[in-house]
């Protein structure tokens, strides 16, 4: 038995992997790897009627894309697999048999109708937490060996102790306690054969040697089930860790049901957020390093990440924070993996066709430092690709309020079209020119031309987005507003 930090993150494959189970993973990944411990990946597929065919493979798929390599699972196994519940029935057989012949458990006959019964029973004389009513608990052995030989569907169920309290000093809510007395004998291995979560969960844990356990704030109240188990194996839990809740811009718990809220892994990639940025921003839901500084590489996250500094209070799952430090990272890329990382959504909305090597890079790059996320590309770069009919009510307006007729563009354009070799530069000087000749600087001088060769107000460098419209539309674009006397 080593004494390897090694953490665990054990999705349930009924779903595909959103910002709350990333969390999940994110944490447990840093703190492993923090104490240069192992990240092992679980599957929890007992809840066979709730699995969700694709689930796995995309949770595993995403986390390996946001850089949460797992040390050891399914498809990478360790010496301490298999890393599927289902895979795993003999060795749960087995521990809950250890228990029956410890008298720890006992079979349990009762069919769901009496179990439903009694609880109703119970409710009906005041019981608000009805539990089992132990009527298996005490079946003589010679009661329970008549059920067995007439095949009466069994359960196992583990007897909880007297008169127990349940404590464990939680990484981030300190001490937690409960009492024994107010958790029922519980069912640990289903007459199918498969175990429920709490058992299972244990006994892996103990078998994989897990030291630490970071997970969602609603499974607190399975953690003194989860004790029994330990105890009645005779061996040391793991530290705990119950992380506080993630919430929206309104406060409340992220529900995976809010479909105004972009909660999956994948659709942020898809749209073109970076792993890198994804990274960053989860590591803060939930836990804050020292000082002012939030942008951290997954190196510098691993170097600081502790169990020290977990927050006690819910987290906010803020999108334009999220979209704030993506552009941070965006911005931070060299040019050459910028390009071959905008690249794919142009060509998936555009025809690229007859568009040269050069356009296409210059296109891409004068948006590098506003683009948000890759997607964003193709509304920016559309004046590009679709020609405009006519400005909108807003940039009219603007115009309407500068000083002057504007006639001075039709000379404006007479040089643009004289110009034989079409390059920035040459438009740069053409620009100069037209303020001298004409008197005009500043806002009085662009604002007019940005509009009439571009119909936008704002852009990137106007010499550049002349340019890249090209000759023959800018000359349109101009001859059209000049046409509509604006
Ligand atoms: N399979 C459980 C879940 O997805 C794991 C909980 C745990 O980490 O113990 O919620």
């Amino acid at each position: 038995m080593g004494n390897k930090v090694r953490l665990r993150y054990a999705p349930s494959p009924t779903g595909y992997l959103h910002i709350g189970n990333t969390r999940t993973a994110l944490f447990n990944y840093l703190l492993a790897k923090h104490y240069d411990g192992d990240f092992i990946l679980r599957i929890e597929d007992t809840d066979t009627e709730r699995n969700v065919e694709g689930a796995e493979a995309s949770q595993l798929d995403n986390l390996r894309w946001l850089g949460i390599e797992p040390d050891e699972t399914i498809d990478k196994p360790g010496k301490y697999g298999p890393y599927r519940q289902l895979e795993r029935l003999d060795i749960y057989q087995k521990y809950a048999e250890q228990f029956l012949a410890a008298k720890q458990a006992y079979y349990c006959f009762c069919s769901s109708e009496a179990l439903e019964k009694s609880r109703e029973e119970q409710i009906a004389n005041g019981n608000v937490a009805p539990t089992y009513d132990l009527k298996c608990y005490h079946l003589s052995p010679e009661q329970v060996a008549e059920q067995l030989a007439l095949g009466t569907p069994k359960s196992i169920r583990f007897h909880v102790p007297e008169n127990q309290t349940y404590q464990f000093n939680d990484m981030v809510r300190g001490a937690v306690s409960f009492e024994a007395k107010d958790l029922g004998d519980w069912i640990i291995l289903k007459s199918s054969g498969i175990p429920t979560y709490n058992f299972a969960v244990a006994v892996d844990d103990y078998l994989m040697e897990i030291t630490h356990v970071i997970r969602g704030e609603e499974h607190i109240s399975n953690t003194p089930r989860q004790l029994m188990i330990y105890d009645a194996l005779g061996v040391t839990p793991p530290i705990f860790g119950h992380l506080t809740l993630i919430v929206n811009e309104q406060h409340k718990k992220l529900s995976k049901r809010d479909g105004h809220l972009m909660q999956f892994i994948s659709q942020y990639r898809d749209l073109g957020y970076l792993p890198e940025a994804i990274f960053n921003f989860i590591a803060l839901l939930g836990w804050s390093p020292k000082g002012e500084e939030e942008i951290f590489t997954k190196t510098e996250l691993i170097k600081i990440f502790d169990e020290e500094r977990f927050s006690k209070s819910p987290s906010m799952f803020d999108v334009k924070k999220l979209t704030w430090i993506n552009s941070l990272y965006l911005k931070k890329m060299t040019d050459e993996d910028y390009l071959a990382f905008v690249r794919p959504f142009l060509t998936a909305a555009y025809d690229l066709t007859n568009k040269s090597e050069g356009w296409l890079e210059m296109l891409m790059l004068i948006f590098k430092k506003e683009l948000q996320y890759g997607q964003e590309i193709v509304e920016l770069a559309k004046p590009f690709f679709v020609a405009p009919t006519s400005l909108n009510p807003a940039t009219l307006t603007m115009l309407k309020s500068l000083p002057g007729d504007h006639q001075w563009l039709n000379s404006f354009r007479d040089d643009l079209s004289k110009i034989s070799d079409w390059n920035e530069g040459a438009i740069k000087t053409l620009i100069t020119e037209c303020g001298q000749k004409h008197q005009l600087k500043g806002k009085d001088l662009f604002m007019p031309i940005r509009i009439f060769t571009s119909y936008q107000e704002h852009g990137p460098e106007l010499a550049k987005v002349i340019y890249l419209i090209g000759k023959e539309q800018v000359i349109n674009n101009i001859n059209n507003l000049i046409s509509k006397d604006v």
